[in-house]
């Protein structure tokens, strides 16, 4: 969102790394994080930073934690510093409350104490690599539920210069091509004369079933 203000606890990998790129998409990031080391790598990159406990309630007031949109917990390895400054930017008024969690018992814990929105990277970022590995051309997913997914399908020489109509997805697997991403830029909504090319990127909506049975016959 314009204008929204982020808090990062915990400046590790993960979260120096979600830190960043906030800052690289504009918005103003406070890191905390206990360990001066650390703060000091970030202090030139964060608009602010403090080496604190984000445990200690009274210091989250006086950094005036309530008015940020966002909180990310970012602590990871120790769950009770993570599931403690979770609750304590929950009650102190923070609307949206993301945080890093190590397993689905760390995350149901989270879960309980009504943080917004759970993250497991590990899990997540091994079910990906899976997922690429298994698929060459397929780069990148979003689930959307249990049963649809929007997948970016690498074109093969298989299909390059085909139109849509030629390739008509949406009759013989089920799936639609809601984009194609070419070098020149994306076109939205392509019609069935679009024709997609090796090295573009197609966008498309389906089940998860045919979203594979189409990446199979074209790879
Ligand atoms: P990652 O795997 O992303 O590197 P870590 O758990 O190793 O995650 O790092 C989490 C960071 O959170 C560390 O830099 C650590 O100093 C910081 N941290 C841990 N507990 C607290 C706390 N109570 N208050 C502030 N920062 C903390």
């Amino acid at each position: 969102m314009k204008g929204s203000q982020y808090a990062v606890i915990g400046l590790g990998r993960f979260g120096s790394s979600v830190a960043k790129e906030l800052i690289e998409l504009g918005f103003e990031v406070l890191g905390i994080d206990r360990n001066e080391e650390i703060v000091d790598e970030m202090s030139n990159v964060l608009t602010h930073t403090v080496v604190a406990d984000a445990t200690d309630e009274e210091v989250l007031k006086s950094l005036g934690i309530r008015n940020f949109d966002c909180a990310v917990v970012a602590i990871g390895d120790d769950i009770q510093a993570s599931i403690m400054a979770a609750i304590l930017v929950k009650d102190l008024g923070v609307k949206n409350v993301v945080a890093k969690a190590l397993s689905e018992l760390h995350g149901k814990v989270l879960h309980k104490i009504g943080v917004d929105r759970i993250i497991y990277p590990e899990r997540d970022m091994g079910i990906r690599v899976a997922h690429q590995l298994v698929s060459p051309n397929l780069l990148d997913y979003i689930e959307l539920s249990k049963e649809y997914t929007i997948a970016e399908l690498s074109v093969t020489g298989r299909i390059s210069g085909m139109t849509l109509e030629q390739l008509d997805t949406r009759k013989k697997y089920g799936c639609s091509v809601v984009a194609i991403n070419k070098r020149g830029g994306i076109v939205i909504a392509p019609t069935a004369e679009d024709t997609v090319d090796e090295r573009d990127i197609m966008v498309v909506i389906g089940t998860n079933e045919q979203i594979e049975d189409f990446q199979q016959a074209v790879s």
